[in-house]
């Protein structure tokens, strides 16, 4: 699995803690450049057979035409010189926002064999949409919408619920709206609010009033039985998908599968125990992986990215969080396997007042969270670790 991370957006959302630049300091050339030469100096981490490429942000979808072109032609040789496979099948994402969805950029993205795009919807409300600095309005999103859905067969939408002044009748609306287009994925958010974010400090200057937790765990359950009775799986906390169009990319992530990202800020995992960060610093990834002419490589002896080992401690309280995220649940024969009987034993024994009261399910050698352990999750996976 490969994740490439594009560090631009057109203006920064109010409660967006990720990592991007404003889209005047983009130089897309030069950051196709530094990603190619990131890949090569890194291909090694990849497997024989690459079977996703997933590409987020920032906003990839922001990417000019040719650049992107440019981009995955050049991701391509690199995998083939390298000896390895990009999958016939391979899955191919694209994470997009709708003010650049246009007929160019769509042609674009088919020919470089992009077949599944994520587009950030987040709400059809003009003032919801305002209120957490989106830039595109409620009509853009269901004009973009439409020209992805009439030609891309697997498309992903993403709505955030919790926003301030939020009511019921718009978030199921919001619901309404995207599943009449038809996406085959939908992925919901709760409204977060991040230290260091403009809406935080908002909420701090009490300019805006956050909805409150009791609210917030009535939209999730909302939107779960509407996407459920329109008949997609609810395969992951935050997910769900018409039968056959679960995202193959975030399935790895939350089963433990190695992946190389590469960009700035991006992370990297081997499967076992070693993870990867890139630094959060975009003048610095240009300045070591594409030098302006004339200027040398900073470090170019060094890794750029960082590493950290996890111990078997670390391992395993991840495999407790992320696979209890998903709705096939936590396998207690590999868990054994892996950490040993003696931590599985601990483990049932803190599964088992949530076991009795309905929070959490054991059956076929899994535990799984029921609805109700979904909706305090943090709380039951804390009590597990
Ligand atoms: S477009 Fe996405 S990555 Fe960019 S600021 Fe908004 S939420 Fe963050």
């Amino acid at each position: 699995m490969l994740y490439i991370h594009i560090p631009y957006c057109r203006r920064k959302c109010l409660y967006c803690d990720f990592f991007s630049g404003g889209a005047s300091v983009a130089d897309w050339p030069r950051l196709v450049r530094a990603l190619l030469a990131e890949l090569a100096a890194r291909i090694g981490e990849l497997p024989p057979r690459i079977d996703s490429i997933y590409l987020g942000g920032g906003t990839p979808s922001m990417m000019p035409p040719a650049d992107f072109r440019h981009l995955m032609a050049g991701v391509r040789s690199a995998i083939s010189n390298s000896g390895r496979r990009l999958a016939e099948d391979a899955e191919i994402t694209i994470e997009v926002n709708p003010e650049d969805v246009d007929d160019e950029r769509m042609q674009g993205w088919e020919e470089c064999g992009v077949n599944r795009v994520s587009i950030g919807i987040q709400t059809f409300s003009d003032t919801l949409l305002r209120r957490i600095g989106r830039t595109h309005t409620g009509a853009g999103a269901a004009e973009a919408l439409a020209g992805i859905r009439a030609r891309f067969a697997n498309v992903s939408g993403d709505l955030i619920f919790g926003l301030p002044g939020q009511d019921e009748a718009q978030l199921r609306l919001d619901v309404e709206r995207l599943l009449a287009a038809g996406t085959q994925h939908v992925s919901v958010y709760t409204l977060m609010y991040e230290e260091g974010t403009a809406l935080t400090a908002l909420r701090d200057a009490g300019r805006l009033q956050p909805t409150d937790d009791e609210t917030v765990a009535a939209q999730y359950s909302i939107l779960t039985a509407m996407l459920r009775s329109a008949g997609y799986e609810h395969y992951e906390i935050s997910n769900y998908a018409r039968p056959g169009y679960r995202s193959r990319h975030n399935s790895g992530y939350w089963s433990g599968r190695p992946y190389l990202g590469i960009g700035p800020s991006a992370h990297s995992y081997d499967g076992h125990s070693l993870r990867r960060a890139n630094p959060a610093d975009l003048f610095g990834y240009l300045a070591r992986f594409a030098p302006e002419s004339g200027a040398t490589a900073s470090s170019p002896d060094g890794a750029f990215y960082t590493e950290e080992r996890l111990s078997a401690e670390e391992r395993r309280e991840e495999r407790v969080m992320l696979s209890l995220r998903t709705s096939e649940g936590l396998a207690l024969a590999d868990y054994a396997a892996d950490f040993g009987p003696e931590a599985l034993g601990e483990l049932m024994r803190q599964a088992a007042p949530h076991i009795a009261a309905g929070r959490l399910r054991r059956a076929d050698d899994r535990i799984t969270l029921t609805p109700d352990g979904i909706l305090i999750a943090d709380r039951v996976i804390v009590d597990l670790l």
